[in-house]
């Protein structure tokens, strides 16, 4: 897919030429000639780059940079200042502003490109994790939600060069901040490193004597561990094309020699928090999906997993011509539990019931909590002759012990009735199966409780 570029320029030469370049290598674009236009359609296009001039009149760049990263559902665009200015401190208030990079006019066409696909690269990556809050927020608390743009603190950086002039800027200009910078001169040690160790950012030389920092920046982002640290290379003037390539491989950034100490704070800020950004949404989304598929009483699986689960067990079992088992039971007469020794009791037995369930089980056996006082069992591999005696196991499980629990000094018996369905080879669909297992459930209530019935198919 290719990448929608935002271009903002009050001067409309200077816009087409770069309009035509990034056409030439067919990225979508978009225009704007004021920073009020490109702020009204950020919100509207929502591209994946935008390319900010510095000097306009009304709202400079810095200004539009500055609203960008304050306003939370955009505040993740990459930006790139483009300016005539090459001044080290302009360069350095645009990163300040919250800018990603910039590019010096008259605009290298090698380190535009290179730079615009890194950028949208990770923005639709993070656009992705993004979409999957959104859709799980309705499941947890929005008060967890961080902006953007906060700056954190004592990032933990890996600088991997043999120059120990160029480690030493490095530490000295993570000093500023206390992050804890270690240095190591073997790529082959640094990549082990990063196995074993948390690293927030790891900047890599390009300027090894005998070493490849191109290797090692392409074996961390192959590896799935080390896959989503930012990796900031350090490159020298003239290198430009080997900087272009590490962009290419899944570097993040890049800095030219002589390193400027505020440029580099500023490139490993960014670099870290976007790192924390997305490990947080990470988070949030692997919190968020275990909170969508188990029950928040009983802590075991619920009916939504089972149904995306289910069929996928099913296929598994039919690919192999092996038989397969499901179970549905029902607690017996439990409005009647409730209503003796009260909802909280009863809520206390379910939560019993699925523990000694469980623990009956084999790991590759799915239980799931079905609805109300109903539970399904699915277990791969298991026979006619098995079931039968699975299910009295089960169910003697439940009614041989008395339920002791927290909310009550009574000894509670309870029993369950269990219907199962035996299928060998069959081409039974996970509601097929559901309904069959309904039917024999219905049954052993029919025909006494307490007991199990097995179908056969
Ligand atoms: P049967 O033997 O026919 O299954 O009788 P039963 O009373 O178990 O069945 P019925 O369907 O009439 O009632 C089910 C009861 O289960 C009613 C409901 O209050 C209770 N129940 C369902 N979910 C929960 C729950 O989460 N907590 C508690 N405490 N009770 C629940
Ligand atoms: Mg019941
Ligand atoms: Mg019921």
């Amino acid at each position: 897919m290719s990448a929608r570029v935002l271009i903002v320029d009050d001067l409309l030469p200077n816009l087409r030429v770069l309009e035509a370049k990034l056409l030439s290598e067919y990225f979508q674009v978009i225009t704007a000639t004021s920073g009020q236009e490109a702020l009204d359609k950020i919100v509207s296009e929502s591209p994946d780059v935008i390319l900010l001039d510095i000097m306009m009149p009304d709202m400079d760049g810095y200004e539009v940079c500055e609203q960008i990263r304050a306003t939370p559902k955009i505040s993740h665009i990459p930006i790139v200042m483009v300016t005539a200015l090459s001044d080290q401190r302009d360069r350095n208030r645009a990163l300040k502003a919250g800018a990603d990079d910039f590019l010096t006019k008259p605009v290298n066409d090698l380190e535009l490109f290179a730079r615009v696909r890194s950028l949208s690269r990770l923005k639709m990556m993070m656009d992705e994790w993004q979409a999957r809050e959104l859709t799980s927020e309705e499941f947890t608390d929005a008060s967890q939600m961080m902006l953007f743009s906060e700056r954190p603190q004592n990032a933990r950086v890996l600088a991997v060069t043999d120059d120990p002039a160029e480690l030493a800027i490095i530490t000295s200009s993570g000093a500023q901040d206390d992050d804890d910078i270690q240095g190591e001169s073997s790529c082959e040690i640094a990549y082990k490193r990063a196995q074993v160790q948390d690293f927030d950012l790891i900047m890599i030389s390009l300027s090894f004597e005998d070493q490849d920092g191109l290797r090692l920046c392409s074996q961390l982002r192959n590896n799935d561990r080390t896959r989503n640290i930012p990796i900031l290379m350090i490159g020298q003037e003239g290198q430009i094309e080997r900087v272009a390539k590490s962009l290419e491989i899944g570097a993040h950034d890049y800095i030219l020699n002589p390193l400027d100490e505020d440029e580099l704070l500023a490139r490993l800020r960014t670099q870290v928090r976007k790192k924390k950004y997305q490990d947080r949404l990470r988070q949030h989304f692997e919190k968020s999906l275990s909170m969508a598929l188990t029950d928040s009483l009983t802590r075991i699986f619920n009916r939504r997993y089972l149904d995306r689960h289910l069929p996928k067990m099913m296929r598994r079992v039919q690919a192999s011509s092996k038989p397969m088992t499901l179970f549905i039971f029902d607690i017996d007469h439990f409005k009647k539990v409730n209503d003796t020794y009260g909802h909280i009791v009863g809520d206390e037995i379910l939560q019993e019931v699925a523990r000694r369930i469980h623990w009956r089980l084999r790991s590759s056996d799915l239980l799931v909590r079905f609805g109300g006082e109903e539970f399904v069992v699915a277990l791969p591999y298991v026979d006619a002759e098995a079931a039968k005696i699975i299910a009295e196991r089960l169910r003697l499980e439940i009614c041989e012990t008395e339920f002791k629990v927290p909310s009550s000094d009574k000894e509670i018996y309870i029993s369950i009735s269990l219907g199962g369905v035996v299928v060998q080879e069959s081409l039974l669909t996970d509601k097929e199966i559901l309904m069959k297992a309904d039917d024999a459930l219905y049954e052993a209530k029919n025909t006494g409780r307490n007991k199990s019935v097995i179908h056969f198919r």
